[in-house]
């Protein structure tokens, strides 16, 4: 996995610097580009497994769901539920923040979403369906965050655990300093 240079976090810091337009441009360019990448192919496999997750719940997948699903996925990168929130209005200015955020929970437990304490206390949430596992740089100045993935370091952590006798169910790794910018 490419480290994701644009984050939907950080845009508040680029909109700081270019002005608004070329950030909400930016992501549409970006949003365009991942979905020619195959794109599309991601959005059916959420759908698919979310829908499968809500009819076990005796759910369906909404209409509203669907965009909330959809804006979750486009926004790719690690983003706050007030993010998810503001793209799911424009999308469709009928959804209210108490269904994005109930939404977000079903996301989150049907494992599409995965949540990400960065440190600070705020929960931002990345998609997890169908990708491989990584873990994160975070820039304690302007809150960029890159991905890594390092099986060197896996393995240790592996041989660590049965060093100790521990079942590892699942692990984040996270490194807190400071980006190129900030350094
Ligand atoms: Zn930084
Ligand atoms: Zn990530």
């Amino acid at each position: 996995m490419v480290a994701c240079w644009y984050d939907p976090t950080t845009s508040f810091q680029i909109q700081g610097i270019f002005g608004f337009a070329f950030s909400e441009s930016f992501h549409r360019y970006y949003w365009v580009e991942r979905w020619k990448k195959g794109g599309g192919g991601v959005i059916k496999e959420a759908e698919k497994s979310f829908s499968d997750f809500l009819e076990k719940k005796d759910l369906k997948l909404t209409s509203q769901r669907r965009t909330i699903l959809h804006q979750a996925i486009h926004a790719n990168g690690h983003f706050s539920a007030e993010k998810l929130l503001e793209f799911s209005k424009k999308a469709d200015r009928t959804i209210s923040k108490a269904t994005v955020y109930r939404t977000l929970v079903l996301l989150k437990e049907s494992k599409v979403l995965e949540e990400q304490d960065f440190g600070d206390g705020k929960k931002l949430y990345e998609r997890a369906q169908g990708r491989k596992h990584h873990d994160h740089f975070i820039c304690v100045r302007c809150g960029k965050i890159i991905e890594f993935e390092n099986d060197h370091i896996e393995k240790l952590q592996d041989a660590e655990a049965s060093h100790h006798h521990f079942k590892v169910v699942y692990h984040s790794l996270k490194l807190f300093g400071f980006c190129k910018n900030c350094s």
